[in-house]
């Protein structure tokens, strides 16, 4: 989706931090990091949200990738979460599915 920001990431157009990378998806640096690690995980193709996303192999595929970035980012050992924002009530607020890979503190519960 060409008005997309996360697609215009894949597609280079837009700088990112860019920490991995598969044929698939994409992780980079979340610009307003709510934690030490924060990275977001994208499929390469354009979905709304998870509500949107129904292809299994690429769910499972990002979610297995998260975890090798948070390997990767050093914070497997000491835990990390992991979250998708979907849709307003969610408070979802880029409209490209994304997984939030959050670590390098304690975190809290319930979220806000
Ligand atoms: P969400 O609120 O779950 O939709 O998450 C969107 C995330 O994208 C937020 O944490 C933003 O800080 C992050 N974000 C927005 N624009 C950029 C960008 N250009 N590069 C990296 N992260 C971004
Ligand atoms: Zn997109």
């Amino acid at each position: 989706m060409a008005d997309c920001l996360f697609c215009r990431i894949v597609a280079k157009e837009i700088p990112a931090t860019i920490v991995a990378e598969t044929d698939d998806a994409l992780a980079f640096r979340d610009i307003n990091p709510a934690a030490p690690v924060h990275v977001l995980v994208i499929p390469k193709t354009h979905h709304d949200s998870l509500a949107h996303a129904e292809d299994e192999q690429l769910l499972g595929h990002l979610m297995a990738f998260a975890a090798k970035v948070a390997i990767q980012e050093g914070i497997r050992d000491d835990g990390y979460r992991t979250v998708i924002n979907t849709g307003r009530n969610g408070g979802q607020t880029v409209d490209h599915l994304h997984i939030h890979v959050l670590g390098g503190r304690r975190m809290t519960w319930p979220p806000g």
